[in-house]
């Protein structure tokens, strides 16, 4: 990249002049400036040199004492044209030591025109078909180029054999206005600066503009001195405005700029990409090296010509990218779609969620639960990034290349995640991909010599140069990553589609399994409703005529038959207390809740008044700390539940007194309550022998009894799996914590 631009736009020379006001030209050429009458106003201080007249023997003087009228003529158009339009000519012109041929190059400014005037050979013009030759060899080879990579190496390769130039690069420019090199190609022995980066500060905006106007600059030899404009009236300090001269001047700081480069001449040319700067071509010599103007429109024009055909390169380059990105994209969705588990899928190597956005790390948050893939935070600091973007950030889809500098805990991460692509999957739940990039300082490799220097002038005031203009753009790119890309940020949004696609998939055949499993077990229940009910007509039947047997053969029969009967008859009595309890659980799977305001107080109070009732012992003593709430249940239900848990107590109980508690605990009183539920937990409690760990789940299974028929009472081990039907038909859970030998705890809930 040039330092002419940082001079030549940012900077002024020793006269305090902006450098396009500079006053003076380079010597490989003379210039006049004349004024409307075309008379001539200034020349450049080297007319000797090149026409044997002293500057004062033309100053005043007409045009046509100099040139042919039809040439004059040719230069008088200037007046009618637009600023910066150029008439080239070649112009004779007679002098003492002969006639001399230059090429012409006319413009006009403001308040005058410009005649710039190179010298060249009579013989040196390159003919149509020299310059045909030379161009459509170089056009042809780069349409045939299929990607940007090689066409722009092409580009450096035809512009080094037309100008034998020792370097020649492609510069590119970021958003940013930093640029670096994306092609070059030199002599073998030079150090190499593909891919070297250079500050946005080394081409400012006001120079970009120019390279906009004039798409070439020729500097052929640093080392010479420049030639100062001289007027024809000494107290005349009008400048010349050479914005637009192909001969302006090198400010010093340039010349030094490129001196350290070790270039000697340089030629630029601009590339332009929808009416906007892209980069440019230069080209740097080690030696002083003229090319002629012919030579230099051709690298023009083809400039022009490679700038039309960098718009379909670029547009192919990132389709091609984005094609990349959209075939990973169908091949991971394809491979999560078909996995067992998506999320493990996710998180897969191959192939990499990393690649279809071009990250290299990622994390993949479902609630609390975070898989990191690739270079990332560790887990709390990605923990805590989550908890921000939770509060900060609204949108599904949210992009940044400096996190940092939004979220200043990221800077302890810079190196892993500068740039951060945060997907939200769902809306409800905490599903989050987060994509990360590091710093790009840790990239890039910076141009150049890092020794920056300043120049001061006399008056203490600082000239930006190059190596100053590269520190302070280093600090600006800190705690910055690489920006994210539209393509990879829809990349994105397709996969958040995907997701939700999948997950919604999978959820469709949840609930047919769902819905197969419902119809199972209501024909499970009715076929036990059914088989229950039908077999108990048939066990009375064996009841009855047991009975009978007893009553009116007991005469008949021996002793041993007469057990045997009664063995019977205690059976079917067993049987159908079985048969009752399957009909009753069987009865719950098709019952519909009826749902009341219930006071459980009242509730508990009439199944502690049924049970004593029935009780030849001693009343029993239950204590409730405090007022049961009212809640909404079905009250014939929650009835039985209590009922089962304090018969339960009082039946699996060796201690003199059955103590019995009932109550509640709310969520904000225990919050460490071992089912996570915003509903009360009710709990009966007792002083009983206890269940060991082991049982905690099996007590709940139908006709699950821990002892033997004869102890504890005998029952059909089914009180706690109809209590268990019953708190899941309300949407809630029970359970048990006991201690063998000292007592149990129940406690269930009435919804989730
Ligand atoms: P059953 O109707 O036979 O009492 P349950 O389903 O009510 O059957 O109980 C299943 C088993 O759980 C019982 O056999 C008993 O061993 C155990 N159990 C139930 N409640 C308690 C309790 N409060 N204390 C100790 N063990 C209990």
């Amino acid at each position: 990249m040039s330092s002419e631009d940082i001079t030549e736009t940012t900077s002024w020379n020793s006269h305090d002049q902006p450098i396009h006001l500079s006053g003076s030209i380079q010597p490989h050429g003379l210039l006049l400036a004349l004024d409307t009458e075309l008379d001539i106003w200034q020349v450049s201080n080297n007319t000797e040199k090149y026409l044997d007249k002293q500057p004062q023997e033309l100053l005043g003087q007409r045009l046509g004492c100099l040139l042919a009228t039809q040439q004059v003529a040719a230069i008088k158009q200037c007046l009618e044209k637009k600023i910066g339009s150029v008439t080239t000519l070649k112009i004779p012109i007679a002098t003492v030591n002969g006639e001399r041929y230059f090429d012409g190059i006319a413009h006009r400014t403001t308040n005058a025109i410009i005649l710039e005037l190179e010298p060249r050979d009579s013989d040196d013009e390159v003919s149509f078909l020299g310059f045909h030759g030379l161009v459509s060899e170089a056009i042809a080879n780069l349409q045939n180029t299929s990607n940007l990579e090689e066409f722009l190496h092409l580009v450096a390769s035809e512009y080094r054999k037309i100008t034998a130039f020792d370097r020649v690069m492609v510069y590119q420019f970021d958003e940013q206005g930093a640029g670096s090199v994306v092609a070059e190609v030199k002599r073998e022995e030079l150090p190499p600066y593909l891919g070297l980066h250079y500050p946005a500060t080394d081409i400012p905006e006001p120079a970009r503009q120019l390279y906009m106007q004039c798409l070439l600059r020729f500097i052929p030899n640093f080392t010479a001195q420049p030639v100062e404009l001289i007027s024809q009236n000494s107290a005349d300090t009008t400048p010349v405005d050479l914005s637009w001269s192909v001969l302006r001047s090198v400010d010093p700081c340039c010349v030094a700029y490129h001196q350290n480069m070790g270039a000697a001449a340089i030629l630029v040319i601009a590339l332009i990409k929808n009416q906007q700067l892209w980069g440019l071509i230069s080209c740097h010599h080690q030696t002083p090296k003229y090319l002629t103007y012919e030579v230099r429109k051709i690298c023009e024009f083809l400039g022009q010509i490679v700038s039309l055909e960098l718009g379909h390169k670029v547009i192919h380059s990132e389709l091609d990218y984005e094609v990349k990105l959209k075939s990973l994209q169908s091949e991971f969705v394809e491979l999560i779609s078909q996995a067992d588990n998506f999320i493990d899928a996710l998180v897969k190597p191959q192939p990499s969620l990393l690649a279809l956005v071009s990250a290299t790390g990622a994390a993949v948050c479902l609630d609390n639960e975070i898989t990191l893939v690739g270079e990332t935070p560790d887990i709390e600091q990605v923990r805590s990034l989550i908890a921000w973007v939770d509060n900060q950030v609204s949108q599904r889809i949210f992009a940044t290349d400096s996190l940092p500098k939004l979220y200043p805990e990221a800077i302890q991460y810079k190196n892993t995640a500068s740039g951060l692509l945060l997907l939200r999957i769902s809306q409800i739940q905490r599903y989050y991909i987060l994509w990360f990039r590091p710093e790009v300082l840790q990239t890039v490799n910076w141009a150049g010599n890092p020794n920056a220097s300043i120049q001061t002038n006399a008056d203490g005031s600082v000239i930006l140069c190059p190596r100053t203009s590269f520190e302070q753009w280093q600090e600006t790119v800190q705690l910055t990553s690489l920006p994210w890309k539209q393509c990879e940020i829809d990349n994105a949004l397709t996969l958040k589609n995907a997701i939700v696609g999948i997950v919604l998939s999978k959820a469709e055949e949840l609930a047919k399994i769902n819905q197969e499993l419902e119809r199972s077990n209501r024909e499970l229940a009715s076929f036990a409703y059914a088989a229950s009910h039908d077999l108990k007509e048939p066990l009375r039947g064996i009841y009855n005529f047991s009975t009978i047997l007893i009553e009116d053969y007991a005469a008949v029969l021996d002793e041993d038959g007469l057990d045997y009967l009664q063995t019977v008859l205690a059976l079917s009595v067993r049987m159908e207390t079985l048969i009752n309890s399957l009909l009753r659980l069987s009865q719950l799977g098709q019952t519909q809740l009826h749902l009341t305001l219930t006071n459980l107080n009242e509730l508990v109070n009439q199944v502690i008044d049924v049970i004593n009732a029935s009780r030849q012992e001693a009343q029993i003593n239950v204590h409730i700390p405090r007022p049961l709430p009212t809640v909404q249940c079905d009250s014939v239900l929650i009835n039985e539940v209590f009922s089962n848990l304090i018969i339960n107590a009082l039946k699996y109980n060796d201690k003199p007194e059955a103590l019995i508690e009932i109550g509640f605990i709310s969520q904000q009183e225990s919050p460490n309550i071992r089912k996570n539920t915003s509903y009360p937990v009710f709990y009966v409690k007792d002083n009983s022998i206890g269940i060991h760990e082991h049982h905690y789940q099996t007590i709940f299974r139908l006709f699950k009894r821990l002892h033997s028929q004869e102890k504890y009472g005998g029952g059909t081990g089914a009180g706690l799996a109809i209590s268990k039907k019953i708190v899941e038909l309300h949407s809630g859970q029970i359970w048990v914590e006991s201690s063998v030998g000292i007592g149990s705890t129940f406690y269930f809930t009435l919804g989730q």
